[in-house]
């Protein structure tokens, strides 16, 4: 494979889904990485577990939360990275990732929508209150943490099931498919909506689109021009040159 030269696109996008994150040792919990993208939602994932029992939900998160305070990057955030750092001013790289787990922007990567939230974040659950979400490495609690501004419970900072995606990220991830120019989805099937929506609106953009994944996609998706089957912490740093 001949690796993308960092001056031949001026605007790629990479989607990242669980599969890049595998490499990082993350315990395959469905939740962190791959929660949204399975078939079966684990219980406490949705928002009625957070109407009902907020303090199962933080503790059901809670060894996720702390396997993500010792995890680090894979060899496959590190080379989008990397590579982002060698493009020529004015050339840019967006990594919209489907992950919570914040190891994109551990390995540097400086333009990132984190469509469903960050795990390593908690925020105040009041809509009303101007509170800035904040990192938070507490695993689990005793009682309900509240918001010193507020008084309001305080949540973790990622979308539950039931829930709409931020529309900071949706108009983000919008923003950056426009005019975008190279398109690659790594370590996602890329089936899922709102994912779906992407390389069509890439290809649409008239964008070259690559799949990089353990597994074809199934039935096959017409909009990818090239697949890569294998681990993203191999491939990735080979498609990239880095
Ligand atoms: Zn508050």
């Amino acid at each position: 494979m001949k690796p993308i030269d960092p001056r031949a696109y001026r605007k790629i996008v990479v989607l990242s889904g669980a599969g890049i994150s595998v490499a990082s040792g993350l315990p395959t919990y469905r939740g962190v990485g791959g929660l949204w993208q399975d078939d079966e939602l684990p219980r406490f994932a949705q928002t009625s577990a957070w109407r009902t029992d907020p303090l199962g939900l933080w503790n059901a998160f809670a060894p996720m939360r702390d396997a993500l305070s010792r995890v680090r990057p894979s060899a496959g955030h590190l080379a989008l990275a990397a590579f982002e750092e060698r493009q020529p001013a004015g050339h840019e790289l967006h990594v919209i990732t489907q992950n919570v787990d914040g190891l994109h922007g551990a390995a540097g990567s400086r333009r990132v929508i984190e469509l469903h939230g960050n795990l390593r974040r908690s925020r105040c659950a009041s809509e009303r209150c101007a509170s800035a979400p904040f990192e938070d490495d507490r695993a689990s609690f005793e009682r309900l943490p509240t918001c010193p501004t507020c008084g309001a419970l305080q949540r973790p900072d990622i979308v539950l099931f039931g829930e709409s995606l931020s529309v900071a990220a949706e108009h983000g991830a919008k923003r950056a498919l426009r005019d975008c120019d190279l398109f690659i989805a790594v370590g996602t099937s890329g089936l899922v909506s709102p994912a779906a929506g992407f390389v069509r609106s890439a290809k649409y953009e008239g964008a070259r689109t690559i799949l990089v994944n353990l597994e074809p996609t199934d039935p096959a998706n017409a909009y990818f021009d090239d697949e890569l089957l294998g681990r993203a912490e191999l491939l990735l740093p080979e498609l990239l040159g880095v």
